[in-house]
């Protein structure tokens, strides 16, 4: 029992982050950011914007919403932006799920959608992953509720196609749809275009991943106007000042490169092919990955063991403890550079057993 919690709270389990470790300089690769820094321009924008924080940022935050609709043909009242996607996530639980309206979403995901759930009092429905860890759209026709998938899926890198997703969407017109798009930018389709042609349809990406800005907190969010009211009330029953100033301006700043962006999206796709093919002449089966990540695992090895050897070695990967997916490392696509490190390590740990 925590003495002060309010009662409703009291089984909360909280969503664990990725370490970020201050004992010593590691190659991280656990936590999905960018090897690249912002943007050229990125940094003099927020600076600017830093002079003047005395001055409470847009509710509105028209600039960087317009920005975002020319970027993908939209309009303003299209988008909806917030301190990260995981606030817009967060939101959307609120407001799209509860009471009789359950949440559905893979078992095998993103772990913040069952902490959403719990922390406010939805139901979770999880739905099994296939034996090969593909998410199968037949298991997500009717089903009567808020139906929440990343996609490509966390932390396989596996993706559905947008003929996937339609299907979904166009079979569950009472409820809203929210397609999380954190790792779009790395190779998968995006369901932008099906905006237009759905109600219920929600598209949540964000510039932590793809536009190396994971420390600067903008998520945003794309779907027809009725849905964007809703995020837009929830948001400013909670904090209409959610982007800060500095944010608002790097998101606008990073928009005006996106050029800069899609290099450093290539450059990691590209490593990141060459990541599985040498995993893979180690004798790992590597799930195929359209993200900034691949989910790989040497049978006859323990992951959690390879992990810590790992750590040991100052290579950071993550490693999740539920039982299907035990043996596996998910490991962030970083620098070449980087990449070489881990496979020297791995190939030192893999020969001394
Ligand atoms: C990283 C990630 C997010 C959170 O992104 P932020 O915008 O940094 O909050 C959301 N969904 C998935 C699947 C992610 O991997």
């Amino acid at each position: 029992m925590s003495r002060y919690l309010s009662d409703k709270y009291q089984s909360l389990e909280a969503y664990t982050p990725g370490e970020q470790p201050r004992d010593m300089r590691y190659v991280k690769l656990n936590t999905n950011e960018s090897p690249y820094p912002p943007a050229p321009g990125v940094m003099e924008a927020a600076a600017k914007e830093a002079a003047r924080a005395q001055l409470y940022s847009d509710p509105v935050c028209a600039d960087l919403r317009d920005a975002l609709a020319q970027r993908y043909g939209m309009k303003r009242a299209n988008v909806f932006v917030s301190n990260g996607s995981d606030d817009i996530l967060n939101f959307a639980f609120m407001a799209f799920a509860g009471g009789d309206v359950p949440a559905y979403f893979p078992d095998i995901s993103y772990g913040f959608y069952s902490v959403y759930a719990a922390l406010h009092g939805i139901q979770a429905r999880p739905v099994p992953l296939k034996e090969d860890f593909s998410i199968d759209p037949a298991d997500y026709m009717n089903l009567g509720g808020f139906i929440v998938i990343a996609n490509p899926n966390a932390p396989t890198g596996m993706a559905l196609t947008r003929d996937q997703v339609e299907r979904i969407v166009a079979a569950n017109p009472e409820h809203v749809v929210l397609i999380d798009e954190a790792y779009v930018d790395f190779g998968a389709e995006s369901c932008l275009p099906l905006v237009e042609k759905y109600d219920n349809l929600l598209v949540v990406q964000t510039f932590s991943k793809s536009r190396g800005l994971a420390g600067a907190r903008l998520g945003f969010a794309i779907a027809r106007e009725g849905v964007i009211a809703d995020l837009e009330r929830i948001k400013y029953s909670t904090n209409p000042y959610s982007v800060n100033r500095m944010t608002l301006a790097a998101g606008v700043a990073s928009l005006a490169r996106d050029d800069y962006n899609a290099d450093n999206c290539r450059r990691i796709v590209k490593t990141r092919e060459a990541t599985v093919e040498q995993l893979r002449v180690l004798g790992f089966e590597v799930l195929p990955s359209l993200a900034n990540f691949v989910f790989a695992r040497k049978p006859g090895v323990d992951g959690g063991w390879l992990y810590r050897e790992l750590k040991a070695r100052g290579v950071l990967v993550r490693h999740f403890d539920s039982p299907r997916i035990a043996d596996f490392l998910r490991i962030t696509i970083g620098a070449e550079q980087e990449m070489a490190v881990l496979m020297l390590k791995l190939k030192e740990i893999l020969s001394e057993t």
